[in-house]
């Protein structure tokens, strides 16, 4: 670890950094786009959703307004009904288990696996014993690491509920050698602006190896309609704007750049932290291959607001994903949860920490913010 004397910022994202090299490159997209005028859907969003579809190796991918959108037409096209329960993991972004209610499903909780923050499939073996209509299985792989899905899969396939992947933190990452979003039924993905592959907005993509899927769910997104004013299904209006897609398709074309960038920075942070003799808990490797993308490099870390403080007082961004566990939140009190049901889940969301990881920082930076982690706890 370099010394680093002078004060410098080390924002927790740097968006600005990563479009300005390819500015010209952006805006050529954009403009074509304005001058073809076509706005929705279109010949940007056909050409964005083969490019995914090859990067994630499934054959089919279908655009849509959002990764949140995404889950809401994965479940709608496999069916899940009210009435039926949806397991899913209480320590994610709200929308996972949100797009579950919109579905008119139930989320049914499973507690993490404290090591890789996503479902632990002996958890899971043991809630869906005693839930009677468990449509469908939500793993998700928070920050760009993998849930262990083989177990989960067999689970499912005991079952027979359908698999469907939040993919939203993982574009790009794999799980034995299987790319994230193509290892289950359905896989979504979301390109907001602070994912690896973030757009200049909304937008989001359902991936899928099945035909039937892909076909209702590229109807799904249009009001249920296979032909414009035929409608097979009752459906949502979620498009991908050809803006958003012009965009991702340039941006695509630096993902592995960019997800090479954050894994040498987790290396360097790593090597940093590790034998420094701090009371934190670092990213611990999954006990199966992965390849773990890191859209967030989230630390464990005993008084974390005082650190977080003294992080931002020393020019260094950071953020809590995610400070309250899904079960004990206001919305979901009538599902019956308490405090304590879900241990590590709870215990994730009193300690977690991200640290800035994008490709944009230096080593310098890396090694700025691992300093002022070491004198926060000297
Ligand atoms: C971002 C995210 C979503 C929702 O994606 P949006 O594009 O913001 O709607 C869903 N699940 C997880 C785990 C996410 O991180």
């Amino acid at each position: 670890m370099m010394l680093v004397s002078e004060k410098r910022k080390v924002p927790l994202l740097d968006l600005p950094a990563l479009h300005q090299p390819i500015r010209d490159e952006l805006l050529a997209a954009v403009t074509r786009v304005i001058d073809s005028n076509a706005f929705i859907l279109g010949e940007d969003v056909k050409l964005l959703e083969k490019s995914i579809a090859q990067y994630c190796h499934v054959p089919y991918a279908i655009g849509c307004a959002s990764g949140s959108d995404a889950l809401l037409l994965a479940m709608m096209a496999a069916g899940v009904e009210p009435g039926d329960a949806v397991l899913t993991t209480p320590f994610t972004f709200f929308a996972t288990a949100g797009s579950i209610v919109q579905a008119g499903a139930t989320p049914v909780f499973v507690d993490i696996d404290p090591a890789t923050y996503n479902m632990d499939p002996q958890a899971l073996a043991q809630t869906i014993r005693r839930t009677p209509r468990a449509r469908a299985i939500m793993p998700v792989h928070l920050y760009g690491g993998c849930a262990d899905m083989d177990p989960i899969l067999e689970i499912a396939r005991d079952r027979a509920s359908v698999v469907i992947e939040d993919g939203a933190q993982s574009i790009g990452a794999e799980y034995k050698g299987r790319s994230a979003q193509s290892i289950g039924d359905i896989g979504c993905i979301s390109f907001f602006p602070t994912k690896n592959l973030g757009g200049f907005g909304d937008g989001g993509m359902v991936l899928t190896q099945d035909e039937g899927y892909a076909r209702k769910l590229a109807a799904l997104r249009v009001h249920g309609a296979h032909q414009k004013y035929f409608h097979d299904w009752v459906g949502v209006n979620s498009r991908l704007d050809s803006l958003q897609a012009a965009v991702l398709r340039v941006k695509l074309q630096y993902l592995d750049a960019e997800t090479a960038g954050r894994q040498r920075n987790a290396g360097r942070y790593r090597k940093n932290l590790a034998g420094a003799g701090l009371p934190i808990g670092l990213p611990q490797p999954a006990s199966y291959q992965t390849r773990h993308i890191y859209n967030q490099f989230v630390i464990r870390a005993p008084r974390r607001g005082q650190l977080k403080a003294w992080l931002q007082e020393n020019g260094v961004g950071s953020e809590i994903y995610y400070p309250l566990s899904l079960h004990q939140q206001v919305c979901f009190r009538d599902l019956g949860y308490r405090e304590g049901d879900f241990p590590e889940s709870e215990k994730a969301a009193r300690e977690v920490l991200a640290l800035p990881i994008h490709s944009a920082l230096t080593e310098q930076d890396v090694d700025y913010v691992c300093q002022q982690i070491c004198a926060f706890y000297a």
